[in-house]
C-alpha cells in the first residue's frame, strides 16, 4: 500500500478515482463481473451513514424491517411502468435446487412491489396509518460497466416506504426525506447538494413526482445523490391495497419511497480528493486522527507518550490510531495522506520534552502545536474546524461550477468544455429535452425546489418558459 503511483486527480479524474479506491483499501473488484467488495475501510463509511440516518428516521417514527431478496415476477408486473422501467436491468432466477422454477424470481431491483403486497395484508383500517418503514438491503441492477461504488451490479442502500391517508401528508413525507438527504450530505459528507424536482422523463418508474439531491463532481459531471418519490396511488391501486376510512368507506393510501445508496460514497470520494489521495471529512472518517511516532532517542518513552495520548482521545470517542509499524515516517505520511485521515499527530523527542504534539491537517497541510495537557479539546476543535473548511471549499466549487446560460450556442460550448450545472430556461416539452440530450449528452437534473418563476425563452426552441432548470452531464 502507498507504493504504487497515484494518477493525479488534476490530470485524469477517473484514473485517479480507480487508483485511489484500490490503493487506499476502500474496495476491490469482486470475481463476478460487475460486483465489488467493500473492504473494512470502505464499509466503515457506510456504517457511519447507517448510524446517522437511522437516528434521523427513528426520530420521525420510521421503523426498520426486512423483506425478501427474491420477488415473484408476477408482482413486478402489477405496475406496468414499473416493470417496464426495470426490466432491462433485472437479474432473474429460473432454476432453484436443480429444478426449473414454475415462476421466475427477480433478484430485488427495488422493493415497492414486495413490500406493498405484504402491507395490503397487514393494514386495513385508517387507524393503522401512517405506515412508516425502512429497510437496509442489497440491490441488484445489471450493469455493463463497473465503476467502484458509483456503478456496480450489486449495491447497498436504504429504502424508505410510507403510506398515508392524504396526498398532502405523503407529499410532506417525501419532502422530509429529501431534506434529510440534503442534510446528511452537507453535515456528514461536507458535500453541498442542490435539491429539486425531476422532469417527467427522469422520474422513477411508477412515481407521480421524483425529487433528488444532485451533487457536482470535479470533472463537471453531476451525480444523483439520493431520490425521494411521491408514488401517489399508483402502487396502492395496482396492488389493490385499500383501507377503511373513518366513514367506513374503502380508500387507497397515498405512498412514498426514498433511497440513498452506496453510490453516495463515490460522491464523497470525488468531491474531496486531491493529487495526494483521499480527504475525508472528520465526521465520516473511519480514522480521524493518526499518531505517528518519530522515533529518536529513547524509543520506549515515545511509545509510552503516544499511548497515553491515544487513551485520552479514545475516552472522548475520537477515532484514533497509532502507526507503530517499522518503516520510515515519510512512508507513513504518504500512506495516511493517501487514505485521507483528516488529522496527523507527530511525536518525537522534542515534543516529549516540551509536552506537546505537532499536528498537520490533511485538508490544507496547515500545521501547528497542541499542548498535551488539554489535547482532546484541541483535537476536537481542530476536527470541527476541518469539517467546516471542507464544506466551505466544496461549496465554493459548486458555485464556480454553476452557470446561467441564455442561448443554445453558449449551452453547447459550455457543455463541451467546462460543463458543470448549466441553468437554462426550458419549456418542459419532452421533445426539447430529448433533442438537447441527443445533441449534447446533457440531461435535466432538477428544477430547484425554491426556483423562482420568471419569464424566459426555452434554450432549445425559444418558446415561453417559466423556470430555469439545472442541466448537466450525468455520472
Ligand atoms: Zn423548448
Amino acid at each position: 500500500m502507498g507504493r504504487q503511483t497515484l494518477t493525479p486527480l488534476s490530470k485524469n479524474v477517473s484514473g485517479w478515482y480507480n487508483d485511489v479506491v484500490l490503493q487506499s483499501g476502500l474496495a476491490d473488484y469482486g470475481p463476478a463481473k460487475g460486483t465489488m467488495v467493500f473492504r473494512p475501510y470502505g464499509f466503515a463509511l457506510w456504517e457511519k451513514v447507517q448510524e446517522v440516518f437511522n437516528k434521523a428516521i427513528k426520530k420521525k417514527g420510521v421503523e426498520n424491517a426486512y423483506f425478501p431478496l427474491f420477488i415473484p415476477y408476477s408482482l413486478l408486473e402489477k405496475e406496468a411502468d414499473h416493470v417496464e422501467g426495470f426490466s432491462p436491468e433485472l437479474a432473474l432466477v429460473t432454476i432453484g435446487g436443480g429444478k426449473k422454477l414454475q415462476e421466475k424470481l427477480a433478484v430485488r431491483p427495488t422493493s415497492e412491489t414486495i413490500i406493498y403486497s405484504m402491507w395490503k395484508k397487514w393494514y386495513q383500517s385508517w387507524r393503522d396509518f401512517p405506515v412508516l418503514m425502512n429497510q437496509w438491503a442489497n440491490i441488484v441492477r445489471w450493469e455493463k460497466r463497473t465503476y467502484l461504488f458509483l456503478r456496480t451490479t450489486e449495491f447497498l442502500w436504504q429504502e424508505g416506504h410510507t403510506a398515508h391517508t392524504t396526498e398532502k401528508e405523503a407529499k410532506e413525507m417525501s419532502l422530509w426525506a429529501l431534506e434529510e438527504y440534503r442534510k446528511l450530505y452537507e453535515e456528514l459528507f461536507a458535500v453541498p447538494g442542490i435539491v429539486g424536482i425531476k422532469s417527467a422523463r427522469e422520474r422513477f418508474a411508477g412515481a407521480m413526482e421524483t425529487y433528488s439531491v444532485e451533487l457536482m463532481m470535479p470533472n463537471g459531471k453531476a451525480l444523483q445523490g439520493a431520490t425521494s418519490h411521491e408514488l401517489g396511488q399508483n402502487f396502492s391501486k395496482a396492488f389493490d391495497f385499500t383501507y377503511q376510512d373513518k366513514d367506513g368507506k374503502s380508500a387507497y393510501p397515498w405512498q412514498t419511497s426514498w433511497g440513498l445508496s452506496t453510490r453516495s460514497l463515490g460522491g464523497l470520494i470525488l468531491t474531496h480528493g486531491d493529487d495526494k489521495g483521499l480527504r475525508f471529512p472528520p465526521m465520516i472518517a473511519p480514522i480521524q486522527v493518526v499518531i505517528v511516532p518519530i522515533i529518536g532517542d529513547g524509543d520506549s518513552k515515545v511509545t509510552e507518550y503516544v499511548e497515553k495520548i491515544q487513551d485520552v482521545l479514545l475516552k472522548q470517542d475520537v477515532r484514533v490510531k497509532i502507526d507503530e509499524r517499522d518503516c520510515s515516517p515519510g512512508v507513513k505520511f504518504n500512506e495516511w495522506e493517501l487514505r485521507g485521515v483528516p488529522l496527523r499527530l507527530e511525536v518525537g523527542p522534542k515534543e516529549i520534552v516540551e509536552k506537546t504534539v505537532t499536528w498537520i491537517s490533511r485538508e490544507d497541510g496547515e500545521r501547528g502545536i497542541f499542548n498535551v495537557e488539554d489535547i482532546s479539546d484541541q483535537v476536537k476543535q481542530q476536527l470541527s474546524m476541518i469539517q467546516k473548511q471542507m464544506l466551505k471549499r466544496a461549496h465554493k466549487s459548486l458555485m464556480a461550477n454553476t452557470t446561467e446560460v441564455n442561448n443554445y450556442d453558449e449551452f453547447k460550448k459550455k457543455m463541451k468544455n467546462s460543463r458543470g450545472f448549466l441553468r437554462a430556461f426550458w419549456c418542459e416539452d419532452k421533445k426539447c429535452e430529448e433533442n438537447i440530450k441527443n445533441e449534447t449528452k446533457a440531461t435535466t437534473r432538477v428544477r430547484l425546489l425554491n426556483e423562482k418563476k420568471e419569464t424566459g425563452k426555452c434554450v432549445y426552441c425559444g418558446k415561453k418558459s417559466s423556470y430555469r432548470w439545472n442541466f448537466a452531464l450525468a455520472y
